[in-house]
């Protein structure tokens, strides 16, 4: 029970590494609001939860988390719910893979938007709500460190949320905010997992634990370090990757 009456929010918490953050912090004795991109599938992902654990302290939000002033009103009905917020994770994020020539401005944008305003007004909107104490951790990827092939943007963004993780680390920690951020390798997230056998062999062949990253494997970073065992731990970028950045 290392969350026991801490209340936590998961942006882009309704599937994939941010459902597994969210059951990992219930099962850590958390309160938990779930954000989604539309009340719908984020009602889902909550009565999912609430058909197995019928008293789970789990409600679903579905701000625009490119509007910093609906991120922060969802928080507040968070404050109103559970009392306070403790832990704010900023994890929803889309990926691209765009060649460069081919890259048109409202994909960039739509990148902007989610992933860098979408983690930078959710570091704003916690910054207003949490008061004097508590936690930011942002979902980075692998990809910051090593860029990627081809869908520059995603890099880009992820860069950027290293770069707000480790400012606002140095703001806010005169606060006693911690700021982190983790950084998973290749995660077997709904579209990873579906990929046949043959196509997965030779990712985790270049992984040196030998295997892609299970949504839990990054879930459990996220509980450390919002946890008081990460006390100690800001301005980190955390990797979760087998070692694919080593
Ligand atoms: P996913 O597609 O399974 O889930 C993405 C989540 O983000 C969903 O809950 C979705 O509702 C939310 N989201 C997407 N667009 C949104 C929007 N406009 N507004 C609000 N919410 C929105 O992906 P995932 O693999 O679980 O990715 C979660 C995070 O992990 C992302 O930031 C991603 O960049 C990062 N990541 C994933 C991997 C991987 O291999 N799966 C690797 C490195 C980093």
């Amino acid at each position: 029970m290392l969350l026991k009456g801490k209340t936590a929010v998961v942006t882009g918490g309704s599937r994939g590494i941010g459902l597994a953050i969210v059951k990992r912090f219930l099962e850590e004795g958390a309160n938990v609001a779930l954000c989604g991109s539309r009340p719908e599938t984020a009602q889902k992902a909550v009565d999912a939860i609430l058909a197995e654990h019928p008293d789970a302290p789990v409600m679903g939000i579905a701000p625009n988390i490119a509007d910093e002033a609906e991120l922060e009103a969802a928080f507040r009905e968070v404050v109103e719910r559970f009392g306070k917020l403790d832990i704010v994770c900023n994890n929803a994020g889309i990926s691209q893979s765009t060649p460069l020539a081919d890259y048109t401005a409202e994909e960039f944008d739509k990148i902007i938007d989610i992933n860098i305003k979408g983690v930078l007004n959710g570091c704003q909107a916690a910054s207003r709500v949490l008061g004097e104490g508590g936690v930011i951790i942002n979902t980075s990827s692998m990809v910051s460190k090593m860029g990627q092939p081809s869908g520059v943007a995603y890099p880009m963004s992820k860069f950027a949320v290293n770069g707000i993780t480790i400012s606002l680390a140095r703001e806010l920690g005169p606060r006693g905010i911690r700021v982190n951020a983790v950084a998973p390798g290749v995660t077997a997230t709904d579209m990873v997992a579906s990929l046949p056998e043959e196509m997965i062999k030779p990712i985790a062949d270049a992984i040196p634990l030998k295997r892609v990253g299970q949504p839990e494997d990054v879930a459990n970073a996220f509980v450390f370090l919002a946890s008081d065992l990460g006390s100690y731990v800001t301005g980190e970028v955390l990797a979760v990757d087998g070692g694919m950045t080593v």
